[in-house]
């Protein structure tokens, strides 16, 4: 392929050739009319006529016809030695005019170089033969030369413009066939405003523009409106100085409309001569910014879907009730449903887990049925689903209605007809729920509430429920700070023995008297020191208390050195720490307290959560010493065989019973059957709450041996109880008894 460039310099040097030719042969006719007595009339007519097809050659040689140049050199071929002789032109002469034709068209091609040098030589030779004057050997020789260079200039010549031409080719056929393109934005105005001066033909591939259409365009014509900003950003970055190039993503406009990402990498070449502007080239991410954002959408839903019924998670339900909490502070109404499908454990355990998920599935369609479309359906734990709802606490309370009616009729799943019901909780979002989990605090309370009161209905978070969340909220907050700021304390009960009425020990029972809240019984805030895990320390805390208390009595007097204490144990502290019994044992030798005279009360119910652990545990208390009894016995529904496993020594039996016993009667035998099995098992008894003189004469007579309620004594301070101890034990004479320090 001949390469556009040579094709040009041909061009050219033909135009010149052609006026030489013609100056040339306007010189000789010039001459020949001066002179015309030397040239004679047919020299004359002859060059006059040849001057015709010089200029007429000379013409079309202009009009750039490719032929007109071959043309031209071969009539220059023949014309000029036709010229070489006297009177026209000397050989000198003859070659002053030769050359620079020659020199100009020699660019035209090898071939006719050649028969340029070939013609006139067959020429003069024809004219005049071998003896001929015009075969000078000097002028031959040099006309040789001559062509010789021309032929060697020429092929130097083309092997440069065939490696120039290649080079342009291939950038050609990159700038074209590419699935990149490329632009040169000019100087002058930068970022979105910056005009492409050029733009490299393979934008028709990649965004479907003809060639030069997007020439001179500016960048805001195809850029993404919300993108603007990130090319102004590059642009600066790459416009800050020469060689500065920048990267970024953003999305232009195809040709059909669609906007395609575009990964772009830039650089400032203002300085460079031959672009002259930024230098910029683009790829078409679009199918991986695609096929990324299917993937996190992947992603997104596996992780905000549940697998098994394909319904939103927790995780899911948590972005949109913060959504709606949002929504709730400027005025929306918004409501919750917290929905336990009841029995759900019996059909997972008979039919199994993914049966369980179908049928949560089923529970799910048949609410989405039941519900407005707008309502949000989450699984949020095995056989929890949870609603949201955009209205009010009332409709949400008749739509709740609505779901528990549903569930009336089966489940077909395969073949199985099953039937669940669902206990529903009701809660309307509130703006002072600060986070996602108050509000379903709320709805599961009320759930609760629904299955207490006998499962298959709806309840709703009332104020009650509010208040007593609140309160356990601030209970929860004041315990906290409860042990350091010493607000806690010990109240001693005595016991005393049914038989004489002496005292053989107390019963320590923890006291808070809250600085923020006023005084606050055990029974409010031992729960909630057993759910926040704060009853480890606070019952550590009551054990060293006690002990060192009694520490204090039984070395106060040989006759108190059998003094016991009991002291209360919760599930949690006994179940929850795997080496309590080496702590206790510890804490006790520290304070010279001998095990033995130290009782821990542990719940019957307790204790039947989970017997085998407790078994264990109480096992490894025993065997350093201690005496261990059942509390509120009667009230935990023990199994008889597990009575016999816990190696324990005491029964207290369970106040409900005491009371019940003088007036009524119709306690009597219970009570009587308790002591009766606990002497059968060589256990001692203690009757807890005793108000009342009957009370304590019929438990004298069903042979209960311990005595521990207000009839005898209330829960007393230290110094009360130390009071106590001196009048009861005769020790006035000695050295007044003084309480533990803590
Ligand atoms: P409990 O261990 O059964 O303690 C007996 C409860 O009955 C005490 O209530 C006591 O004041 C009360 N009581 C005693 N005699 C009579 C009476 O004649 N009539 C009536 N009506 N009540 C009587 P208190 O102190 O409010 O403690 C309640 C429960 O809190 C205790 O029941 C015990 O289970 C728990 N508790 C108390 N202190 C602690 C402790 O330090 N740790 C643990 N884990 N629980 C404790
Ligand atoms: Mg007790
Ligand atoms: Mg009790």
């Amino acid at each position: 392929m001949r390469p556009a460039s040579l094709h040009r310099a041909q061009e050219h040097a033909a135009k010149w050739a052609a006026w030489i030719a013609v100056a040339g042969h306007s010189w000789l006719i010039a001459a020949a009319l001066w002179r015309p007595e030397r040239f004679g009339v047919p020299s004359i007519a002859w060059l006059v006529a040849a001057f015709v097809p010089t200029v007429a050659l000379a013409w079309l040689v202009q009009r750039a016809k490719v032929y007109s140049r071959h043309a031209l050199v071969w009539y220059l071929g023949l014309v000029i030695p036709l010229l070489m002789r006297e009177p026209f032109v000397t050989e000198r002469t003859a070659l002053a005019i030769l050359c620079p034709v020659t020199m100009a068209t020699f660019l035209t091609g090898h071939r006719t170089v050649l028969a340029m040098g070939i013609i006139p030589i067959g020429l003069m030779a024809a004219r005049g033969g071998v003896g001929s004057p015009y075969l000078h050997v000097p002028y031959f020789a040099m006309y040789a030369v001559v062509v010789a260079i021309l032929f060697a200039t020429r092929t130097t010549l083309n092997l440069a413009l065939n490696d120039a031409a290649k080079s342009a080719a291939l950038f050609d056929v990159f700038a074209r066939e590419t699935n990149e393109f490329m632009t040169i934005s000019g100087p002058g105005k930068s970022g979105a405003e910056a005009r492409m001066s050029y733009v490299s033909p393979s934008v028709t591939r990649v965004l479907g523009y003809s060639d030069d259409e997007p020439n001179n365009m500016s960048w805001q014509q195809v850029l993404h409106p919300d993108d603007v900003g990130v090319i102004a950003k590059i642009s600066a970055e790459i416009r800050s100085g020469p060689g500065m190039s920048g990267t970024g993503q953003f999305r232009m406009r195809h040709k059909d409309g669609s906007y395609r990402w575009m990964v772009a990498r830039g650089t400032n070449l203002l300085h460079n001569p031959h672009v002259g502007g930024v230098l910029s080239t683009f790829v078409d991410v679009t199918p991986l910014v695609e096929e990324r954002e299917r993937m996190e959408e992947r992603l997104e839903h596996q992780a905000t879907h549940d697998d098994a019924s394909g319904l939103p998670n927790r995780r899911k339900l948590n972005e949109e009730l913060s959504h709606a909490l949002e929504d709730t502070k400027q005025g929306g109404a918004w409501s919750l449903l917290f929905v336990d499908v009841d029995g759900f454990k019996v059909v997972n355990d008979s039919l199994g887990h993914d049966f369980g998920d179908r049928l949560v599935a089923a529970v799910a369609e048949r609410f989405g049925q039941a519900l407005p479309a707008s309502a949000r359906i989450f699984r949020f734990g095995g056989d929890e689903l949870v609603v949201l709802l955009r209205s009010p606490l009332t409709d949400a309370a008749e739509a709740a209605e609505g779901l528990v009616g549903s569930m009336q009729r089966p489940f077909k799943l395969g073949d199985r007809d099953v039937f669940v019901t669902a206990s529903v909780g009701v809660a309307g979002l509130r703006q002072d729920h600060d986070r996602p989990e108050a509000v379903m605090k709320d709805a599961d309370l009320a759930m609760y509430r629904a299955k207490e009161r006998g499962r298959n209905r709806c309840e709703r978070f009332d104020d009650l429920m509010r208040e007593r969340v609140e309160r356990r909220h601030a209970l929860e907050q004041a315990l906290r700070a409860a042990l350091e700021t010493r607000e806690l304390s010990l109240a001693y009960q005595p016991k005393v023995s049914a038989a004489d009425g002496r005292i053989t020990g107390f019963e320590a029972l923890l006291r808070w008297n809250c600085g923020k809240l006023g005084r606050i019984g055990p029974v409010e805030f031992i729960p909630v020191a057993e759910e926040t895990g704060l009853i480890i320390p606070i019952g550590m805390w009551v054990l060293e208390q006690a002990a060192s208390q009694l520490h204090v009595w039984q070395s106060r007097s040989p006759r108190l050195a059998g003094l016991k204490m009991a002291v209360n144990l919760s599930g949690r502290q006994l179940l929850g720490q795997e080496d309590f019994a080496e702590r206790v044992a510890e804490l006790l030798a520290a304070r010279s307290v001998l095990p033995w005279t130290v009782e821990l009360e542990i719940t019957e119910s307790v204790l039947m959560t989970n017997a085998a652990k407790a078994v264990e545990r109480l096992q490894k208390l025993k065997k350093i010493g201690m005496k261990l009894a059942i509390d509120d016995f009667g009230t935990g529904y023990s199994s008889l065989s597990y009575l016999r496993k816990f190696p324990v020594d005491v029964l207290k039996v369970d106040r409900a019973f005491v009371s019940g016993l003088g007036a009524s009667r119709e306690d009597s035998p219970i009570v009587e059957l308790i002591i009766t099995l606990a002497q059968a098992l060589g256990l001692e008894t203690v009757a807890e709450g005793v108000e009342t003189q009957e009370q304590l004469t019929e438990l004298k007579a069903l042979g209960c041996d311990q005595i521990q309620g207000y009839f005898i004594a209330q829960p007393l301070t230290a110094e009360a109880a130390t009071q106590l101890l001196e009048r009861s034990f005769g020790l006035a004479g000695d050295e007044p008894l003084r309480a533990a320090a803590e």
